[in-house]
């Protein structure tokens, strides 16, 4: 138990915080050190002990992202399985079926063939719904937000095709033009470096 002894003693450290927070440091510690010994721990086993080592290593992980990104509005609140910082490519999944949702008069769903005509386009399949890389890892501060930049993402399949909304109105946006050109000079500045060439020119994006 001994390598794990830092996790589960900080976890239980907090727990007994909340629980008593009028007993003396001294005495946390005491009780820590007792309740190590043990094999289970309030119900906990060996294997939930290893998940909350797990989740700390990925709470490192996730804070050398953000400290190696300029924006870190890029990675909080939005569904995990779409791009976290810039580094990665648009996620832009080629499911067969895409969910079916109804909107207005019928069923829609998104389409597949919108990543080529939009390369800023990502998709979760876990929230069902559209992104703008573009727009998330390279909007300058302060810009004014977007549906397309939101936490939620835009789902409005209806829309998404109309000339004066959707993907189209989204292109013709100010900030979403900024994004793209910022997108594309960051591009070029990685092609001209190629002894740091990684995962990201490996997947840049045709247009
Ligand atoms: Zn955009």
């Amino acid at each position: 138990m001994k390598r794990k002894g830092g996790t589960i003693e900080a976890f239980l450290k907090k727990q007994l915080r909340d629980e008593e927070e009028s007993e003396t440091a001294e005495n946390v510690q005491e009780r820590t050190e007792n309740v190590e010994g043990t094999e289970n721990v309030e119900g906990r086993s060996q294997s939930d002990t290893e998940v909350q080592s797990g989740r700390e290593e990925e709470v490192e992980r996730e804070a050398e992202r953000r400290h190696s990104s300029t924006n870190d509005s890029n990675v909080i609140g939005y569904p995990s399985d779409i791009s976290k910082s810039r580094a990665e490519a648009p996620v832009q999944p080629q499911l067969s079926v895409f969910p079916k949702t109804l909107q207005g008069d019928r069923m829609r769903s998104f389409k597949k063939d919108w990543y080529h005509k939009h390369p800023w386009l990502e998709y979760s399949a876990s929230k069902d719904s559209a992104f703008c890389y573009a727009c998330r890892h390279f909007s300058l501060p302060g810009q004014s937000e977007s549906t397309f930049k939101s936490n939620a993402g835009f789902k409005n399949w209806k829309k998404s095709t109309y000339s004066d909304g959707g993907f189209a109105a989204h292109s013709r946006s100010e900030h979403h033009k900024d994004a793209m050109l910022a997108w594309r000079e960051f591009q070029l500045a990685e092609k001209i470096r190629p002894q740091l060439q990684g995962s990201w020119t490996k997947n840049t994006i045709k247009q």
